[in-house]
């Protein structure tokens, strides 16, 4: 084996006096929702792959460790964001930050992928040799010295957005404010906010999190808002739920609740879709019904845009909606002018007094965890890519990538991508691949935006995202079922993804990948 690293190594071009460079089959980045869940599915499906977890941050849990928010708390239900393999069990379907992360780790620690986890390790390039058919993979590991890896098959669960800093837009006079100003992201442990004035910017799904999470201790909070975003009340107990939970084996109960909270989900979705008009004035008749007829819903709750062209907020048991009602917090829509020492000044002219501001203005999407991507020596530009099924990339080998859905929750996909990529590798194994690259050969495919919401976040990122195609296997559906056919169940030599073998030159290559010497490939029909 020794003189098959070595070589493998010598193809990658790695010195041969490098440190000491370990090989795997798969290299999973991040240990978060996803890359727990891809673990899982590899340990279970492809028992003799050898992998690796690398983790840049010191913990497991991703997104439920990093925010530590007041109030943090899923705004999907835990019965489709829980792993389909397994149930969660907890009393609430909409749920606190600290039972996902207890849940995400006990999963980890119950199949024991913890103990191949590398924290501290952030992966910051990897470069594809077709002539070694291997990923060389470079981290700056704990200790901060480079540290490398070879992979045959690099799997990206590194989320979406940077972990470094929140989007933070920049306001006229905000160094003239007396107070503090706090970005979620960045939730200072100590803050202090009991009998404290807060003006919290934003109206998305943490700004609704957090507003009744501190107004039970503020002496106020305003939530300001440019635009407002759609509001949506839901028990944050299933009862039904519940109730099968009782009678039925745990699996079964999971199984059936996840798929009627699918359905109804895709339901929902697609009514807005349809009959957008209707869908909001029942939204809007619901918050109506909640604040009585003298508030101006209309001003306050009815965005410019239709239900679901961005995502809607849930809130658990009507907590905003009773905070209001007790009149501790109350809804600005309205734009900065400027911050003044004492808070804000608005450009109707109000003025909102405030001790704390805080900016739940959302997050900087990054691609791939910031991976630099290096192909044969050329640097691959993402926003040059098609995602190919969700899970992979336009003539990128060997990787595959977790990206959750936006309409649905995030698992729901990223579960599907993961028992994809075990069918992919099996595959590749029954028939001696090595190499698998989805190609773009049908001209009239249309570069479309990778995600088709209007949110500020993806508008932003737009140029560093990839694009999907007008047509599948190149166009994101945003659709479990019609997802569980392709991914699970679809052929996975579908014309669109080249399979190649290795050929490569040297002897000891050779004798260990079965290659033969000419190029460093065969490429195969592609529905052999
Ligand atoms: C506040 C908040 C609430 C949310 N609520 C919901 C919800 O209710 N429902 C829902 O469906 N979705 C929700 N989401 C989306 C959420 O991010 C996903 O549900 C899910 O947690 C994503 O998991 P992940 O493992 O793919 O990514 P993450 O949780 O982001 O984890 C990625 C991991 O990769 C690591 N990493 C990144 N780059 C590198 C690198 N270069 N090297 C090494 N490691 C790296 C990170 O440190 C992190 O641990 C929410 C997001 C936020 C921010």
């Amino acid at each position: 084996m020794a003189v098959v690293a070595e070589a493998v190594e010598s193809a990658l071009g790695i010195a041969e006096d490098a440190p000491h460079v370990e090989h795997f089959d798969v290299l999973i980045v991040g240990a978060g929702l996803s890359g727990i869940g891809a673990a899982c599915h590899l340990q279970k499906e492809c028992p003799s792959k050898t992998f690796v977890i690398l983790e840049s941050r010191a913990a497991i849990g991703g997104t439920w460790d990093l925010f530590r928010y007041p109030g943090i708390r899923s705004d999907s239900d835990m019965f489709t964001l829980g792993y389909r393999f397994r149930p969660w069990r907890g009393p609430k379907t909409i749920t606190d930050g600290w039972s996902i992360l207890e849940y995400i780790r006990e999963t980890a620690r119950e199949s024991g992928v913890d103990r191949k986890i590398r924290f501290g390790h952030r992966v910051a390039r990897a470069s594809w040799s077709s002539e070694a058919a291997r990923w060389s993979v470079e981290a700056s590991g704990a200790d901060g010295r480079s540290v490398r890896f070879v992979c045959k098959f690099l799997y990206m669960c590194s989320g979406y957005y940077d972990y470094d800093r929140g989007h933070m837009p920049g306001w006229p006079g905000m160094n003239r404010f007396r107070g503090r100003v706090v970005h979620p992201q960045q939730w200072p442990e100590n803050l202090n906010y009991a009998g404290r004035r807060i003006v919290v910017i934003g109206s998305g799904a943490t700004a609704v999190t957090l507003v009744p999470a501190l107004a039970e201790s503020a002496e106020h909070v305003t939530m300001l808002q440019r635009s407002p975003t759609y509001i949506v009340s839901r028990p944050s107990e299933d009862k039904i739920a519940n109730g099968l939970r009782r009678h039925l084996p745990a699996k079964l109960a999971y199984a059936m609740v996840r798929w009627k909270n699918v359905l109804l989900t895709m339901y929902f979705y697609t009514l807005s879709r349809r009959k957008p008009a209707r869908m909001k004035n029942w939204i809007l008749g619901m918050v109506r019904q909640e604040l009585g007829p003298g508030y101006d819903v209309e001003k306050h709750f009815s965005p410019r845009y239709n239900p679901w062209d961005q995502r809607l907020c849930l809130v658990p048991d009507s907590d905003l909606f009773a905070a209001m009602r007790a009149g501790k917090v109350s809804i600005a829509t309205d734009e900065i002018e400027t911050f003044t020492e004492t808070g804000l000044r608005l450009k109707s002219g109000e003025e909102l007094a405030a001790d704390i501001i805080i900016t739940a203005t959302g997050l900087n999407l990054k691609v791939l965890g910031g991976l630099e991507l290096v192909v044969d020596g050329v640097r691959a530009d993402m926003s040059r890519t098609l995602n190919y099924k969700g899970a992979m990339f336009s003539d990128i080998p060997n990787l595959a990538s977790a990206f959750g859905y936006t309409n649905a929750s995030w698992t729901l996909k990223a579960d599907l991508t993961a028992g994809y990529v075990c069918r992919l590798l099996r595959y590749m194994d029954a028939h001696g691949y090595d190499c698998c690259t989805p190609r773009r050969r049908d001209p009239s495919i249309v570069e479309e935006p990778f995600v088709d919401f209007t949110s500020g976040y993806f508008q932003r990122a737009k140029a560093i995202l990839p694009k999907q195609g007008s047509r599948r296997p190149w166009r994101l559906y945003q659709n479990y079922l019609l997802d569980i056919f392709t991914l699970r169940f679809g052929a996975v030599a579908d014309g669109t993804i080249e399979f190649a073998r290795l050929r490569d030159r040297r002897p000891a290559v050779r004798a260990a990948l079965a290659g033969s010497p000419s190029a460093h490939f065969t490429a195969d029909s592609p529905r052999s």
